[in-house]
């Protein structure tokens, strides 16, 4: 609860439900699947208040926004630097935790100062090759 309030955003017992439901997830859920399980202990939970809490957790830096998945926009609580690769059969997506020492040419870069690379793996999972 305490480090909860650290993140600048009004707190409901909505939006904790969606915290809670988020901390420690591994499963890159979507709006959708979020909306989906939060709703079974609140019923009253609309899908809008899960798409903006989600939206301000993003603005605020506190979850990252996932495009991998060309279906949906999926969401990672883990804030820490790392890479993702997602299975083109069940679209399960990993994380990916290795620094890849990649540079950008200067005359590829455009001008640009580099601060930041994000890495998109895809393949087949375990489960589905
Ligand atoms: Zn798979
Ligand atoms: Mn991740």
């Amino acid at each position: 609860m305490e480090r909860y309030r650290r993140l600048n955003i009004k707190l409901t017992p909505q939006r904790l439900a969606i915290l809670k439901h988020l901390e420690g997830n591994k499963a890159h859920p979507s709006a959708d699947e979020i909306y989906k399980s939060v709703k079974k202990k609140y019923p009253t939970m609309s899908f809008a208040t899960i798409y903006n809490t989600l939206e301000a957790l993003k603005e605020k830096g506190n979850i990252r926004e996932l495009k991998i998945d060309p279906a949906k926009k999926r969401y990672d609580p883990d804030m820490s630097p790392h890479h993702h690769i997602i299975c083109t059969k069940c679209s399960s997506i990993f994380d990916v935790y290795k620094d890849f020492d990649i540079r950008l040419p200067e005359e590829t870069a455009g001008g640009f100062k580099v601060s930041g690379k994000n890495i998109e793996f895809f393949g087949t999972c375990r489960k589905c090759k």
